[in-house]
């Protein structure tokens, strides 16, 4: 492949930021965003994962001695984490269905009882996942259901945005999830009672920290300056490459969390003003990206035997990038052995099911089979849908992946 090694397309569609949104006036993000999604004026967080903390100890007080938090055995580690700081909280895995980012119901219906808080259901990848069925089977138990939206701001289930049908909602603003305010998060419950005791909650957890505010903003004119494909390889694609020299797929997609990555603190008003102005740019291009993505899903799902995840009827995500299955571990590792150092965009989202990151062990409860879910995290890849990404490096993945499938299939 004639790709200049030095080009490096991210592996999902963050908005690029302009000076102008540095410049631009004072602008409240929340009244922003509750304008743009239709949601109650959002609680701005440091981070999705300290949006997700502040609702858990929420719901523990409102609920208090419940202590089995569900959440779907495939997610960002992150999310385990949070348990860290919510003490007495133990995170149950539950596997997923088959092919499917959707809790497995069964499965889900045999691990909630009198003891759960909270059922997580993750809109994984951009996608809409079910939440009725999960709220049907929560409800039953007394529990709560949070959306986990982080990968999904913009995305509607029906003519609502996500986050709105569960008793809490949040979004992420980390770097890469679309939006950004290089790490933040966005929080809300339909609930009036239920949202003003979240306001509490963030007023009272989340200081002012001068330390990390000055990190995270040098951070995002980082982003700033180096969030184009002549640049990224310096921030991203050297470590990557490193990473996967030495064999350390965990770290080579940045799932090497621990609990000394989840500071809590207020989201600086600097920073929001930032994030407010580039929402203005943030319709158009989440609606040229979903043209984009649905004109190469086509070309995707023609491959034999690849799937890649889309929405059901009604359902209408958002597309960072698309999230492809293929037949086995086999096809995929070796399209993966071509790609993820090509620099086209392609990398694997989370490599393990959370019983197999060491951090999140001591934080877990009782675990079923989670045999879906670890065939999720075998067989599938992820192209980036970044606007960066030209038909004509479209076209060379597609050239490895059919590669990969004819090879795998005449060993
Ligand atoms: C990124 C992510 C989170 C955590 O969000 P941060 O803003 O990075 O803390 C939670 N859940 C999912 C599914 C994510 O992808």
């Amino acid at each position: 492949m004639s790709i200049s090694r030095r080009c490096e397309i991210p592996p999902t569609a963050g908005l690029p930021l302009e000076w102008e949104d540095f410049r631009a006036k004072p602008r409240s993000l929340s009244a922003t965003l509750a304008r743009f999604l239709s949601i109650p004026p959002p609680i701005m967080t440091c981070s999705g994962t300290a949006a997700l903390i502040m609702a858990l100890r929420t719901l523990q007080q409102r609920l208090p001695g419940r202590s089995r938090l569900i959440v779907p055995a495939y997610t960002c580690p992150l999310v385990a984490l949070a348990a860290h700081f919510c003490p007495g909280l133990k995170i149950i895995p539950c596997d997923l269905l088959p092919n499917s980012i959707d809790l497995c119901p069964q499965q889900l219906a045999s691990l909630c009882n009198e003891q759960t808080l909270a059922v997580v259901v993750t809109h994984l990848a951009g996608r809409v996942a079910d939440t009725d069925t999960a709220l049907a089977i929560a409800k039953s138990v007394g529990a709560a259901v949070i959306e986990d939206a982080a990968q999904s701001l913009g995305a509607q289930d029906g003519e609502d945005s996500l986050g709105l049908k569960g008793d809490i909602g949040f979004f992420s603003l980390a770097i890469g999830k679309g939006l950004t305010s290089a790490e933040g998060g966005v929080l809300f419950s339909r609930d009036a009672i239920l949202h003003q005791q979240l306001v509490a909650q963030c007023a009272n957890g989340l200081p002012t920290n001068i330390r990390w505010e000055i990190t995270r903003t040098l951070q995002l004119f980082s982003y700033k300056l180096f969030y184009r494909p002549d640049r990224l390889f310096w921030v991203y694609g050297r470590a990557l490459r490193r990473a996967i020299a030495r064999g350390d797929s965990v770290a080579a997609v940045g799932d090497d969390f621990s609990i000394a990555d989840i500071p809590l603190h207020r989201l600086g008003v600097k920073r929001q003003r930032v994030a407010a102005a580039a929402t203005a740019r943030l319709p158009a291009y989440l609606a040229e990206g979903k043209i984009r993505a649905q004109r190469r899903l086509a070309q995707l799902s023609q491959l034999p035997g690849v799937k890649v995840l889309d929405d059901g009827p009604g359902k209408q995500g958002v597309w960072p990038f698309l999230m492809v299955m293929m037949p086995s571990q086999r096809e995929r590792d070796a399209a993966m052995q071509r790609l993820w150092t090509a620099g086209l965009g392609v990398t694997r989202l989370f490599i393990n099911t959370l019983p197999d990151y060491p951090d999140v062990v001591p934080l877990l409860g009782d675990t079923l089979s989670l045999s879906n879910a670890q065939d999720f995290a075998r067989r599938t890849l992820s192209v980036s849908n970044s606007h960066w990404l030209t038909d004509e490096k479209f076209a060379a993945i597609l050239h490895v992946l059919r590669q990969s499938l004819l090879n795998a299939s005449s060993d």
